[in-house]
C-alpha cells in the first residue's frame, strides 16, 4: 500500500503535476486525499478506496452497508478510518438527495439531509460519495466546519450555498473533493440545458455536465472567495476512488470527512 501511494507520488511529479492542489496521505493502511496546503484551523480527508478489508467489487475501503458488502468488513473499514481521523467519531446524516443542511454538535446520526456543519470540534462530519461531489467548508472568523453531499439534485438546489448560509461565517474555505467530473459525465439534453440556465453556458459542453463548476458559482454567489477545486475525477481514476457511474450499482462508497481542529 506504501509502495502504491509512493509511486502515485513519483507519478505526480514526473508528469509536472507537483503544482497540485491536493496530496496522498496515509495512516496505518488508510489512504486519504488531502488538501494542498491543509486549511488553517481543520482538517480535511476524502478517503479513497485504499487500505480496507472488503472484497471484490467493494474493494478494499467501502464505508456503505447500503450496498451488499460484508457487514464486518464494513466495520472494520470505519474503525480503520476512525483510527486515521485520530480516533475522532463521526456525525453523519440519511442522504437522500435534496438540500438540507443539518447543524449538529456531537456525533452520530443527524437526520435526513445533505449536509452538515457544525461550531463543535473533537468530531468529524462525515458524507459518503461515489461519483457525487463532497465539498468541505471550512470557516474563517467564527471557525466552524461543514460537509456537503451534493449530486445533480443537490447543486441545482444550491445545497452548497446554503450550508454555507447556514454556518453564518465569513471568509469561508471551500474544498471540492474527488467526484465525476466532466470528462466522465454525460447528462440529458434536458438537465445540461437546465444547468446551462441556471449556473452558465459554461458548466456544460454538449451533454457533459461540470458539476464542480455549478458548485463553485454556486459558492461565489453566497461570498466564498477561496474555491479549491481538487480537479480529481472519480470516473477517471478507478484505481482510486468508487464510481457508481463507471463500476455500477455493485461498487462501495467514499468517505469524505471535514473536523474543527481545536
Ligand atoms: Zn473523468
Amino acid at each position: 500500500m506504501k509502495n502504491r501511494v509512493e509511486s502515485e507520488r513519483r507519478e505526480r511529479r514526473e508528469s509536472g503535476e507537483s503544482g497540485a492542489n491536493w496530496t496522498l496521505g496515509s495512516a496505518g493502511d488508510v489512504v486519504y486525499v488531502a488538501p494542498e496546503p491543509e486549511p488553517p484551523g481543520a482538517r480535511v480527508w476524502f478517503f479513497t478506496r485504499l487500505g480496507g478489508v472488503s472484497e471484490p467489487p467493494f474493494d478494499s475501503l467501502n464505508i456503505s452497508t447500503k450496498v451488499p458488502d460484508d457487514p464486518d468488513a464494513v466495520a472494520e473499514n470505519r474503525a480503520r478510518i476512525r483510527d486515521a481521523m485520530d480516533g475522532r467519531e463521526s456525525a453523519w446524516v440519511r442522504q437522500i438527495a435534496g438540500d438540507g443542511v443539518a447543524r449538529v454538535s456531537e456525533a452520530g446520526l443527524a437526520g435526513e439531509a445533505d449536509a452538515l456543519v457544525t461550531g463543535g470540534e473533537g468530531f468529524s462530519l462525515v458524507v459518503a460519495i461515489a461519483d457525487c461531489v463532497p465539498v468541505a467548508l471550512v470557516g474563517g472568523e467564527a471557525g466552524g466546519v461543514g460537509m456537503v453531499h451534493s449530486g445533480w439534485r443537490g447543486t441545482i438546489a444550491e445545497i452548497s450555498g446554503k450550508a454555507v448560509q447556514k454556518m453564518g461565517d465569513t471568509g469561508v474555505r471551500a474544498y471540492i473533493g474527488p467526484c465525476i467530473r466532466q470528462c466522465c459525465y454525460e447528462v440529458s439534453e434536458e438537465l445540461a440545458g437546465r444547468f446551462a440556465e441556471r449556473f452558465g453556458p459554461e458548466v456544460v459542453e454538449g451533454r457533459y455536465l461540470s458539476l464542480p463548476d455549478a458548485i463553485r458559482g454556486n459558492l461565489e454567489e453566497v461570498g466564498v472567495e477561496e474555491v479549491h477545486d481538487l480537479g480529481l475525477c472519480t470516473g477517471c481514476r478507478p484505481d482510486l476512488f468508487f464510481s457508481h457511474r463507471k463500476q455500477g450499482p455493485r461498487t462501495g462508497r467514499n468517505l469524505a470527512a471535514v473536523a474543527r481542529l481545536p
